[in-house]
């Protein structure tokens, strides 16, 4: 399942990212453009946006999502597509969508002293550079992510 999210859901696409989903998210293009580019690259549009998901094109590549907080809307998605929230978690950058890699000794060389002594396991994104590793933050999300696979 890959996924296209209009501009109103970043915080939703971030997410998405996280739990290792291939997902684009739109800039501000107009109802038309956005059902296009979902559907050349076989995407499911996710949007906020009643009209968009109500026009003919839409069929079946359009999912509405009614709510506002990414919490609710995380569970929506679980309901109405059975999303799977341990897909590859952490597998993606959740900035710009890219599969991460692992860090190379540069990489992991540059990262702050106290991380390095305490942390093992370092990713990189090929495309913007951030380098992630598995820390509290990390930890949390994971918790998380598991929450809305049980559906709570
Ligand atoms: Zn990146």
């Amino acid at each position: 399942m890959k996924f296209y999210c209009d501009a109103m859901l970043a915080g939703l696409a971030r997410w998405l990212r996280a739990a290792g989903h291939d997902t684009c998210l739109a800039s501000s293009e107009d109802d038309k453009s956005l059902l296009r580019t979902a559907l050349a690259q076989d995407r499911i549009l996710l949007t906020r946006d009643r009209d968009l998901a109500r026009r003919n094109e839409a069929n079946g590549r359009v999912v509405l999502l009614e709510s506002d907080r990414v919490p609710d809307q995380a569970r929506e998605l679980k309901r109405k597509l059975d999303v799977d929230w341990l897909h590859d978690p952490f597998s993606r950058c959740v900035v710009d969508n890219s599969p991460l890699r692992d860090a190379t000794g540069d990489e992991v060389a540059a990262v702050p002293k106290g991380v390095r002594e305490i942390r093992e396991h370092f990713t990189a994104c090929p495309a913007c550079g951030r380098i992630y590793w598995r820390g509290d933050h990390h930890r949390r999300m994971r918790e998380r992510l598991r929450n809305w696979q049980k559906g709570g």
